[in-house]
């Protein structure tokens, strides 16, 4: 059954802030193509609108993939790889991971380890939202859109149960 929705971030709010970031990006990557890599599923909108606003050559979009909300910690607190990335890819490149919310903080604090074995020559994070209040692994967010009060948010990407990704708007599930 559908649960009521209570909008949070609006379009235009987004958008506009898909752009400032696109600048924040363009302005420190001068003469330097980045590797985009987005962390699905959520991040495909957020990454499709990111690299249409920004104006330097990126030099290719890649993907992660890891187990999904709720089910993401093993014991050792590690969030389980689903899909990786083949190392050579990284290896001396500029490198940009693209999230889309970071809550405990898990999961991005894993790609980010994993990824820095690989040596890129450099490694970022954006992030279009961040949810502090249950952080448990710090991570250092280089490029972010929005902070948020710990609420379970879907739409422009994120999903409950794959519904709701497609909302262009962010919105709070209410009970
Ligand atoms: P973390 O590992 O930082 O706790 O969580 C990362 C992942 O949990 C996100 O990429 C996202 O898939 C999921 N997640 C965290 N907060 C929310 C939320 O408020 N709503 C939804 N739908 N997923 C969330």
């Amino acid at each position: 059954m559908e649960k009521p929705l209570e909008l949070l971030i609006a379009q235009t709010a987004i958008a506009n802030t898909v752009q400032r970031l696109a600048q924040e990006i363009d302005r420190d990557y001068v003469d330097r193509s980045p590797l985009m890599i987005g962390i699905l599923k959520g991040s495909f909108i957020f990454l499709a609108d990111l690299v249409r606003a920004m104006q330097i050559p990126i030099r290719d979009v890649e993907f992660m993939r890891f187990s999904s909300y709720g089910s993401s910690t093993t014991s050792s607190g590690q969030a389980q790889m689903l899909m990786g990335i083949a190392a050579e890819t990284i290896v001396n490149q500029d490198v940009i991971v693209v999230e889309d919310i970071i809550d405990t903080g898990i999961t991005t604090h894993t790609a980010l380890e994993l990824l820095q074995q690989y040596q890129p020559a450099s490694l970022k994070l954006c992030a279009l939202l961040n949810k502090p209040e249950r952080r448990q692994r710090s991570v250092q967010i280089d490029y972010l859109g929005f902070t948020i009060p710990d609420r379970f948010i879907v739409g422009y990407g994120i999903d409950f149960n794959q519904q709701y990704r497609q909302l262009p708007a962010i919105y709070g599930l209410t009970e």
